[in-house]
């Protein structure tokens, strides 16, 4: 049986909410581990996880709320134990060196009669003496052999970095506006990286647009469920609201009243499910709609507030998590988006508010909304 310990970062600075935290982590690490035949122990503040399958190490990496990964070697308490088999790790993760390294030992049993600081001494000195090629490096060591003094002696090498954030669930509910693109995906990522639980939503225009882009999307949605273990996911179809506002508005504003509906039926969807704000992978300027003029119009159609995680972010460095996620390939397949299937000729770029709100007043846009809203469907997507 392997055993790893586990090294969670930022929840051990959340006070009291600590236990609130810890607990959401061990249960979304034990349904996330429990198929690999994982057990999950906290103990003494520390996290535990036993498995015989290597196919967990990855999974652990990509928990959220985890920050490295350390596969353990569990000991008696007895010194000559542990210097012999420090030694025999060392040499083996050495080979011919050379290679620097530092002990640093950690006493939560104080009745362990050597403190850190005797312990470190010990068993560099040990390892000098008896592993070629090695040298101390306090330091930027090569190597860092950890010891953790509790009941037992914990030792562990080498540990793999996690994904970082904070676990998932902790951090309120946010619908997510997700098109078939690069950038909706990775938004929806880095909310849920950061605790947020996740409502994908997505419009879709059929019969004008197939069958085959909504699946696009509901695979983004699968891969996302990865990290999430399910979601829910909402289809609306927004064709006949979209006819409606082609033969009312000037086609300067298509696309800017197309988004404030879109936000309202967001808005509607987060009021019923209890989500606080929505997400979307907008990102500054790239596009017009997504100037900061745009993006004032499009807030205005909503009170909750709106987070776009990528707004600051460089396309390559999307495109980089975009791949790291896995999400990439698909995002890339051509299927036709529902904004694009009406393009206009020509786009109000800069557009005003009180301009874009006259032209809304063409509509009705309450009963837009409702009718619209009759097309929701939910299908529960598992990982
Ligand atoms: P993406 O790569 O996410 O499509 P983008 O840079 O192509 O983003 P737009 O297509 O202008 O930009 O969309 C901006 C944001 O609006 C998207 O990130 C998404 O949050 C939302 N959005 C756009 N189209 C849809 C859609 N069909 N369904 C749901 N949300 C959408
Ligand atoms: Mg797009």
């Amino acid at each position: 049986m392997n055993l790893y310990l586990i090294k969670y970062g930022e929840i051990t600075l959340k006070g009291k909410n600590r236990r609130f935290f810890e607990n959401k982590l061990l249960s979304n690490l034990r349904s996330r581990v429990g198929p690999y035949g994982g057990e999950v122990e906290f103990y003494q503040g520390r996290i535990f996880v036993r498995s015989e399958d290597d196919r967990i190490i990855p999974i652990l990496q990509d928990t959220f709320g985890l920050v490295e990964i350390c596969p353990a070697i569990k000991l008696p308490l007895d010194m000559d134990v542990l210097r012999r088999t420090a030694a025999e790790e060392m040499k083996k993760l050495v080979g011919e060196g050379p290679a620097t390294f530092k002990v640093e030992a950690r006493r939560s049993n104080k009745s362990f009669e050597l403190d850190s600081p005797a312990i470190n001494h010990d068993i560099g000195g040990y390892i000098l003496h008896h592993v070629p090629n090695v040298s101390v490096d306090v330091h930027q060591p090569q190597i860092r052999l950890e010891i953790e003094v509790r009941e037992q002696f914990y030792m562990y090498v080498e540990t793999f970095p996690a994904l970082g954030g904070i676990p998932y669930g902790t951090a309120g509910k946010s619908v997510v506006l997700m098109s078939g693109g690069i950038d909706s995906p990775v938004a929806a990522f880095q909310m849920a990286r950061r605790g947020v639980e996740i409502v994908p939503l997505h419009f879709h225009a059929m019969p004008f647009t197939s069958e085959m882009a909504l699946d696009k999307v509901r695979q983004l949605v699968h891969r996302l469920t990865y990290y999430t273990d399910w979601l829910y996911f909402y289809h609306i179809n927004l064709s006949e609201a979209q006819i409606t506002i082609r033969e009312n508005c000037d086609e300067r504003y298509y696309t800017i009243l197309q988004r404030r509906l879109m936000t309202r039926l967001a808005t509607k969807l987060a009021e019923q499910k209890h989500a606080l704000s929505l997400t979307t992978g907008e990102n500054l300027a790239q596009v017009a709609s997504q100037t900061m003029e745009g993006i004032v119009c499009t807030n205005d159609a909503t009170h909750l507030p709106v987070f776009r995680p990528l707004i600051s972010f460089d396309k390559d460095d999307i495109v980089r998590r975009a791949k790291q996620i896995e999400t990439f390939e698909t995002s890339i397949l051509p299927y036709e988006d529902c904004c694009t299937i009406f393009l206009p000729s020509k786009v109000a770029t800069r557009p005003k508010l009180a301009d874009v709100l006259a032209e809304e007043a063409k509509l009705d846009m309450d009963a837009l909304v409702e009718q619209t809203w009759k097309t929701i469907v939910r299908e529960k997507i598992e990982a």
